[in-house]
């Protein structure tokens, strides 16, 4: 936990899953294998905000082909006790993604549901193609078959925060990814 001094929600945090450092590593990468995978194509990006608002920022400074960038708002289905149906589409595409090549982002794939839905709701829109990155994957927890194109992290299962992910809003801001003491994180609110 360094920096909890000029950086004091790191105080909130039982463990740091990936520090700061190896997050800015991983996403210069991750830039580059998306770069390669690419070659000189344009990339429509679709990102699933608010969560992956930090990752794509800084993703996309490491990708050298031109980009369009769109981003789209999934209605949460976790604050839901009943927490049955779909993911509903809150905030829709403004960018026709027809005939484009298209890289759906998002900041965590857990059971798989947020994303299979958004890239099936994508492929009715007829992409030229449609890839996936996240920058998290919690792959113990899959209830729907979903692998991403691009992986960041594998973590374990556990409530990660910071670097875009949230606990009820809050944490968003924290420049590393980690798990909050448990008192913190009681009750179990899913933003
Ligand atoms: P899935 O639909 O794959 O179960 O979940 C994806 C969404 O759930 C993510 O976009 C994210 O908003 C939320 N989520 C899943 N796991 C975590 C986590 O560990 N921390 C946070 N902050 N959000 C999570
Ligand atoms: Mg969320």
């Amino acid at each position: 936990m360094t920096k909890a001094k000029n950086f004091p929600l790191h105080a909130d945090l039982e463990t740091v899953l990936v520090s700061e450092k190896d997050i800015k590593k991983r996403v210069k990468k991750l830039g580059a294998e998306i770069a390669t995978a690419y070659g000189d194509e344009e990339i429509t990006v679709v990102s699933i905000i608010n969560g992956a608002i930090f990752f794509t920022a800084d993703l996309l400074r490491e990708i050298p082909n031109p980009v369009r960038l769109d981003c789209i708002r999934i209605s949460s289905y976790r604050n839901d006790t009943k927490s049955v149906g779909q993911p509903k589409l809150l905030q829709s595409l403004t960018l026709d993604i027809a005939n484009r090549h298209v890289l759906l982002i998002d900041d965590i794939l857990d059971t798989g549901k947020t994303f299979s839905s958004v890239a099936n709701m994508l492929k009715k829109l007829n992409p030229a193609s449609l890839h996936t990155c996240v920058l998290l994957d919690k792959r113990g927890r899959r209830e729907v078959e979903f692998e991403a194109d691009f992986v960041g992290f594998e973590i374990p299962d556990k409530f990660a925060v910071g670097y875009g992910l949230d606990f009820a809003e809050r944490y968003r801001n924290l420049p590393c990814i980690g798990v909050l003491k448990p008192n913190l994180q009681n009750p179990p609110e899913w933003a």
